[in-house]
């Protein structure tokens, strides 16, 4: 089956230099999906990235909720939030994509978590789905039908993101070797892919492509 055509798109999830090994919130092994992510680009026509793009006084963050720390939970637009580090802060180096991450061919970047009220782990919706980034009717009037994945965090902005490409009626893929879970439970990736599943997204491996 040839799974990549004029009608697919290749979405890069965040990316972004907090997320990777030295970053303020380094996902293990998050430096390894670039050369992944660098191979897999020049198959696609349509590649698109998102990017995790904070203020700096954003209620996801612990050091706006005074005695808070990072992993504890707070209500946040009317939902449980847990409390991040500071990161991917507008402007910062940490909210820079990856330097070795090849940008050359993207036709856009979609930014999300700008709302200080509300956190946004999908590319496509904030966490109480009042905002909507255009994403998805982005991806339809370029006529995409199939959509694949990666990028960091499994468990968290990638799962979102597939969830919602899915809900919003393209195939979805997750590449599983181009994203890396942050397992704050050392289970999260793989229940992540559980959850995927069940779905109905596909998981490949690159070089199934
Ligand atoms: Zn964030």
């Amino acid at each position: 089956m040839e799974w990549i055509n004029d009608h697919t798109a290749l979405l890069i999830v965040d990316v972004q230099n907090d997320f990777i090994p030295g970053g303020a919130l380094a996902v293990t092994g998050g430096d390894r999906v670039v050369p992944i992510i660098n191979e897999l680009q020049k198959k696609f026509r349509h590649v698109i990235a998102t990017q995790d793009f904070h203020p700096a006084n954003h209620g996801s963050f612990a050091s706006n909720h005074p005695g808070k720390l990072p992993g504890e939970f707070i209500e946040l637009a009317g939902l449980t939030q847990i409390l991040w580090p500071v990161h991917c802060v507008q402007s910062s180096r940490g909210a820079d994509f990856h330097p070795d991450l090849n940008q050359s061919q993207w036709k856009a970047i979609f930014q999300k978590g700008k709302n200080p009220d509300v956190d946004s782990y999908s590319g496509f919706f904030d966490n109480a789905r009042r905002g909507d980034t255009g994403l998805g009717d982005y991806l339809k009037s370029n006529g995409i039908t199939r959509v694949f994945v990666c990028g960091l965090a499994l468990d968290y902005c990638v799962k979102f993101t597939a969830l919602d490409a899915k809900n919003f009626g393209f195939e979805t893929i997750l590449i599983a070797d181009a994203t890396r879970a942050v397992n704050l439970q050392p289970s999260d990736g793989e229940a992540a892919i559980k959850e995927m599943k069940a779905a109905g997204i596909k998981v490949l491996t690159s070089n199934e492509l």
